[in-house]
């Protein structure tokens, strides 16, 4: 059994990873088969993390998480939790290739996924003009002409931060009137920069290595139209990836998972969260990693307050999961 499990591998999870393991609480990190790394895998440079005046690309940055956190003795598995029971004084994480983990603790930082449009060209050219994030991409796009899909606040904010460095900001949505707060539509509707584009909808990126342009649809009269731009900011929203918790933990209103105050404790003793599945607001790496602090200390002192002869039973790592039983 061991003292805590971390599952997810973004800036939360690697964050928690390197304070529960300096902490000497031998953390087994759950990192993904493939989407181990978290979002910052999938972008280019980022500029805006702390500690890297030069910027630092997403993936070297993520890699650095990983050593650092494996340099104090955290144990890594590439594989996907595929069932959690998290109600008792043991907790029981199911991986996908059939192994079983125990532990007192579980910190549960698996992030969110980004809407997408499901258009062919989104993924391919995904850093090539294609972004979910105007803050870790806008300063790319200096002089340019772009453009933002969604009509809620994040695509309002998108659009508004974006004309510091774009010439002009198209924001498309697919109705007549926006989701977003007053304020922020406000906001947007009186910058110069921006203009709306109403009842349309992005039906088809182009561009061979870098995007030039989109096929827009109109959704009223059905009429097709071509935009050139030098990038679109996907602003439709983001789901946190929380499917294995339901029914377990309580969520918000937001659908993020419940925590105490600023605390990452959730409903459950000795379940913490952490990262984009409590944040539906900044969503950010540093965020994140801060969050994922937060989780390690909060598991740390819950470890602390257990009576001893529970503790006990984690303070020897074994060496292979217990057996499998479902
Ligand atoms: P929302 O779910 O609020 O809005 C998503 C927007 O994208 C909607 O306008 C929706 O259109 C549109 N959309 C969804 N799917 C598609 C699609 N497939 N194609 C085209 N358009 C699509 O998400 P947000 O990320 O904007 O906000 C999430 C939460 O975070 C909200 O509670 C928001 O208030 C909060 N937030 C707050 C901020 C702040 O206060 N500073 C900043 C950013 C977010 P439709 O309207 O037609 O459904």
């Amino acid at each position: 059994m061991r003292q805590v499990i971390i599952i997810g591998s973004g800036p939360a999870g690697y964050t928690a990873a390197i304070y529960a393991a300096r902490a000497n609480l031998q953390p087994l990190l759950i990192a993904s088969s493939v989407e181990f790394g978290g979002e910052l895998m999938k972008t280019t440079e980022v500029e805006n993390y702390p500690g890297f005046p030069e910027g630092v690309m997403g993936p070297d940055l993520m890699l650095a998480m990983q050593k650092q956190a494996e340099r104090f003795g955290t144990e890594i598995v590439y594989d996907d939790v595929v069932s959690l029971d998290l109600a008792g004084e043991t907790k029981t994480v199911r991986l996908g290739n059939g192994d079983v983990h125990e532990a007192l603790t579980v910190i549960y930082a698996t992030g969110s996924a980004y809407r997408k449009l499901g258009l062919d060209d989104e993924e391919r050219l995904s850093g090539y003009g294609i972004s979910w994030c105007a803050t870790c991409d806008g300063a790319f796009f200096r002089q340019k002409t772009i453009a933002v899909v969604g009509g809620g606040d994040s695509a309002m904010e998108e659009a508004t931060f974006l004309t510091r460095f774009a010439d002009k900001v198209y924001v498309i949505h697919r109705k007549d009137s926006l989701r977003a707060s007053a304020a922020m539509q406000d906001r947007a509707f009186t910058d110069p920069k921006i203009e709306f584009l109403w009842n349309k909808e992005v039906a088809h990126i182009y561009g061979d290595n870098l995007v030039t342009g989109v096929g827009l649809l109109d959704t009223v009269d059905g009429t097709e139209s071509t935009l050139d731009l030098s990038g679109l900011f996907i602003a439709i929203g983001a789901d946190p990836r929380t499917h294995l918790v339901h029914g377990q933990l309580d969520f918000t209103e937001h659908g993020t998972i419940a925590v105490d105050g600023r605390s990452s404790r959730t409903n459950l003793a000795g379940v913490f969260a952490a990262g984009d599945v409590i944040d539906p607001t900044y969503r950010q790496a540093v965020t994140a990693a801060g969050s994922g602090t937060v989780a390690a200390l909060d598991a740390e002192h819950y470890l602390a307050g257990l009576p001893k002869h529970v503790l006990s039973k984690a303070l020897t790592v074994p060496a292979e999961p217990v057996a499998a039983s479902v």
